[in-house]
């Protein structure tokens, strides 16, 4: 299918509808009054202000969410009262839903504060969804790329679905034959019910472990190598070769998509250079890099590239004098108090004090910075507009 290419693994929707591979993320956040106002002010406490129609039921009377309760954008989150001006509060402002695990009362470092400090810990049940890393215990991670119906999975002769595929490419060049040898050791222990002794150096080049494990998967009525007859899922047809199948620990690695995921129509740009800014917190853009131009130029896709690096960055319009070819000089003329200031704009070059040299080109915003910055090396830049 393609779907276990580089490092990436197929598991079976079934058993991510049961559960499989489920996770929670733990948060904390600390909340210190002593921080929100000036040193010595001690008029802020938790608390609600009677009869708030905002907070009845969702918060409890310290302020402060009742434990257990679920949260989710928007809810209040806590809430404060300042002594002398009256309530403050704080809505939960993460766009996942958590539950609120436990919350800690604390004190200062020498414990004689006021108990103004909070540590809320919250829980954010996390399924695994396409793009989540996973890893057995042999250092092969990979990648979920697809959750597949267990109807079309391969099965068995004895009709049993593997939860997870992944691609045997990963096995030659790591060696990590440790992995095949516990999917052999818990193939066979599950068989037998067993529990297998895993101390290191108990098998030799005489007393191999597939050796050991292959009878006991022998005994058991398996092929001595651990590999079984499959059958497609989508066409019932016999596979041709025996797959490796078996039992093996795998964890749940904590990069997930969730965490990672950045997205961005406009937003934010940077005050000198007017480009895009960078940062998943701040709707920051994905840097466009000199290797991603290389890519385009070598598909030979100049107007996406020109798209990315220009259009969809820093495109400005810049005023120019045709005849001195400055950047700099043009400068907008004040208009007389009478006219509009919007609609009357003349733009006057300042070296050769006339305004019919004046043309517009439109360059990206940082040349105007550099141009700016080589005139304070006392460099002219000089534009031949066409
Ligand atoms: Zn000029």
């Amino acid at each position: 299918t393609g779907y276990d290419m580089e490092d990436a693994m197929i598991v079976n929707k079934a058993s991510w509808e049961r559960g499989f591979a489920h996770g929670s993320v733990y948060k904390s956040e600390f909340i210190d009054l002593s921080e929100k106002i000036k040193q010595g002010d001690d008029s802020l406490v938790f608390g609600v202000k009677p009869g708030d129609p905002r907070i009845v039921q969702k918060l409890d009377d310290d302020g402060l969410p009742f434990i257990g309760a679920q949260l989710q954008y928007g809810d209040p989150y806590y809430s404060y009262l300042n002594l002398n001006t009256g309530e403050s509060l704080m809505y939960y402002k993460s766009k996942e839903n958590c539950i609120v695990d436990n919350i800690k009362v604390c004190s200062n470092d020498t414990g004689s504060g006021k108990f103004k400090c909070i540590c809320i810990t919250m829980r954010v049940p996390r399924n695994p969804t396409i793009g989540d890393k996973f890893a057995s215990r042999h250092g092969q991670k990979g990648i979920l790329s697809r959750l597949w119906p267990a109807e079309d999975m391969p099965f068995t002769e004895s009709g049993m679905v593997p939860d997870i595929l992944f691609n045997p490419h990963g096995f030659p060049s790591r060696m990590t034959i440790g992995m095949l040898i516990e999917s052999m050791a818990g193939k066979s222990a599950a068989l037998h019910g067993l529990c297998h002794d895993a101390t290191p150096f108990i098998f030799s080049e005489e007393n191999s472990a597939l050796e050991y494990f292959g009878e006991m998967l022998k005994a058991a009525g398996y092929n001595f190598y651990g590999t079984e007859r499959l059958y497609s899922g989508i066409s019932g047809v016999e596979l041709e070769a025996d797959i490796f199948i078996g039992v093996v620990y795998y964890q749940r690695l904590r990069h997930m998509v969730s965490d990672k995921f950045q997205v961005r129509t406009t937003g934010a740009r940077d005050k000198v250079t007017n480009q895009p800014i960078g940062g998943r917190n701040v709707q920051g853009g994905i840097r466009f890099g000199e290797m991603e131009r290389d890519a385009l130029l070598a598909h030979g896709t100049s107007f996406l590239l020109h798209d990315r690096l220009f259009n969809c960055s820093d495109r400005s319009v810049a005023h120019v004098c045709v005849k001195c070819g400055s950047l700099l000089s043009p400068l907008l003329e004040k208009p007389p108090p009478s006219w509009s200031a919007m609609r009357n704009r003349k733009y006057n070059c300042t070296l050769c004090n006339r305004s019919d040299t004046i043309d517009t080109v439109s360059v990206p915003y940082v040349f105007r910075y550099f141009v700016a910055e080589l005139a304070a090396m006392n460099i002219k830049v000089k534009l031949d507009v066409i």
